[in-house]
């Protein structure tokens, strides 16, 4: 597999969804796509083989699909940040605003690593709300989170405001909401 590919022509764009305004980057158009999807999971473990991280945590729900081959090819645990009332046991909550809405994100307190690092994974990083919550409920349980990923950045969108002090890395990102 090269690690140069164009992942732009493999991301389906949708205007006006879910909303009037909004433009809508589909990466089902990429899990659809062997080739696409292997490029994203082997140019994620090219990335962070050598980063000293203690586990790898996913945001619900596109994110686990990045997260998880990511993790088992790093030989780390896999953390699930998930939206509020689907776990089990003890959590701890963050509430957040979204480019689109609220929501709010929770993770078993169980599964934090204290005083480990821990790198973030999702899809598609907007706002950099979603993560930035992420981030707070693993600090909440002690761990660090220094490295933040996402297949898709839309820098346009500030997200870097709002993941301070972080490096974030993404495949590929989009300057603006054109074409
Ligand atoms: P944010 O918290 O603003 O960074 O939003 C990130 C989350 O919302 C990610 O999990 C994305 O899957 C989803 N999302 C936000 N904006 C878009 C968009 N324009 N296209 C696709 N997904 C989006």
């Amino acid at each position: 597999m090269s690690l140069t590919y164009d992942l732009d022509k493999a991301i389906r764009k949708v205007p006006n969804y879910p909303k009037e305004g909004i433009l809508f980057f589909d990466i089902t158009s990429i899990l659809t796509n062997p080739e696409a999807f292997h490029f994203c999971v082997d140019r994620m473990v090219e990335i962070y083989k050598d980063t000293e991280v203690a586990a790898v945590a996913g945001i619900e729900s596109r994110g686990f699909i990045f997260a998880a081959p990511l993790a088992d090819r790093l030989g780390i645990p896999l953390i699930l940040v998930r939206k509020a009332g689907k776990l089990p046991g003890e959590t701890w909550r963050q509430d957040y605003r979204l480019e689109y809405g609220e929501a709010a994100v929770e993770i078993h307190k169980t599964d934090v690593p204290a005083g480990k690092d821990v790198l973030l994974i999702d899809d598609l990083i907007a706002t950099g709300g979603t993560l930035s919550a992420a981030r707070s409920i693993l600090e909440k349980g002690g761990a660090t989170v220094k490295n933040v990923f996402g297949v898709i950045g839309l820098s346009f969108l500030n997200f870097q405001d709002k993941l301070p002090g972080i490096e974030v890395t993404t495949l590929i990102n989009y300057e603006g909401e054109e074409m």
